[in-house]
């Protein structure tokens, strides 16, 4: 493949210097888990996203578990949650026993906050709003519908560093907003990370107790909790990132904004931001109802996509119990059968972009 959807070693590239000098200083500095890099970066992360509190933990998905466990929300408990999601947010409330209650998307491939209260019921405790593929979902609605029937809101931001919705950024509207710094994410460390954000400093001090055993003071456990420690190497080589992470997502707004002036063909619907929201741009995603015949064509170009994602959650394997069938959400079902990812990078050429653009709008 001559361009591929991804290029993670183009994002190392633009900052390698102090990627390695960082990685060196804490190979040397003799301290390699909860130290002064990950402080750091919770005050710095928590900085940039406008939150009183950030606390590092290992991955995206055990920030979404961890949340609602300590939300207490669990067995017997519903949330509610768009379909047309990563599986990763939907296990974050089933791993707690807690039953996830789909919603249609909107045409911003957000949950479409109109479709909520129709799905409220007496078990509903949360509303889980995924700020998929970087744009903000319409927080206004959503708070206000749960501040209405007295809910949580936790929002799944894996996908939206640094997205506002208004002037406030996504991550600080709900009770808790979980990160995920997986590689390809646009703040992505070098392994697995994630983190939690809270203006609560309750929930930030139990989450803080949660990820290290349900332990403050060494050998003194005051509940049951996990193994889920953000390390210094991450936390060290995130700090380097999130210094230029204003930069990168400029370079992606403006990869996208060539995106959407030039691609021209009937075939392809573009992507639309929402007015009054931003989007971030983690991915780049169009519809084609001629999908397949589109990826061939592309890939004879030499040219690489993804589906994000192919089988949406209720129609995969791990929750066939919930017993859902096609048909059960057609609008999450027809947008895993038509989106398709083209290829957005850090780092990514205008020879390359346009190479893509040339192919995309000669699909006939
Ligand atoms: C990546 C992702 C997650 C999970 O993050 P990990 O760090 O891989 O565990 C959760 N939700 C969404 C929307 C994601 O894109």
């Amino acid at each position: 493949m001559e361009i591929m959807p991804n290029r993670l070693d183009r994002g190392f590239e633009l900052y390698q210097e102090e990627f390695e000098n960082k990685a060196l200083e804490v190979l040397r500095s003799g301290w390699y888990v909860l130290g002064k890099e990950v402080s750091s970066f919770e005050s710095e992360f928590a900085g940039y996203i406008g939150a009183k509190y950030c606390v590092g933990l290992a991955s995206g998905l055990d920030a979404l578990w961890i949340a609602f466990r300590i939300l207490g929300i669990g067995v017997g408990d519903e949330v509610i949650v768009q379909g047309n999601t990563y599986i990763a947010s939907v296990m974050g409330i089933t791993i707690n026993g807690a039953k996830p209650v789909f919603v249609e998307p909107d045409e911003f491939f957000n949950i479409d906050a109109d479709r909520i209260e129709e799905k409220i019921t007496d078990r509903t405790r949360a509303i889980l709003v995924v700020h998929l593929y970087g744009q903000a979902s319409n927080m206004k609605k959503v708070m206000e519908i749960a501040g209405r029937y007295n809910l949580k809101v936790v929002e799944d931001c894996a996908q939206s560093h640094g997205a506002c919705f208004g002037e406030q950024m996504t991550g600080t509207f709900g009770d808790v907003g979980c990160f995920s710094f997986y590689p390809s994410k646009n703040l992505g460390a070098f392994g697995d990370a994630g983190a939690i954000v809270t203006n609560d400093p309750e929930i930030a001090d139990d989450v803080r107790i949660f990820r290290n055993y349900g332990s403050e003071k060494r050998y003194y456990n005051k509940v049951v909790g996990a193994n889920s420690r953000l390390d210094e190497m991450q936390a060290g080589l995130l700090r380097v990132r999130l210094r230029h992470l204003t930069d990168l997502t400029e370079e992606r707004i403006r990869i996208c904004s060539r995106y959407l002036a030039e691609l021209k063909n009937e075939w392809i619907i573009l992507p639309r931001v929402r007015e009054g929201a931003d989007a971030v741009w983690h991915q780049f995603v169009v519809r084609c109802r001629r999908r397949k015949e589109l990826i061939d064509f592309l890939n004879e170009a030499g040219i690489g996509t993804i589906i994000h994602y192919p089988i949406p959650p209720h129609l995969s394997e791990a929750y066939r119990y919930l017993g859902y069938t096609r048909g059960s959400f057609p609008i999450t079902e027809r947008y895993a059968d038509e989106v398709l990812s083209i290829p957005l990078y850090n780092g990514m050429t205008e020879r390359e972009q346009e190479q893509v653009i040339d192919r995309i709008n000669s699909f006939k």
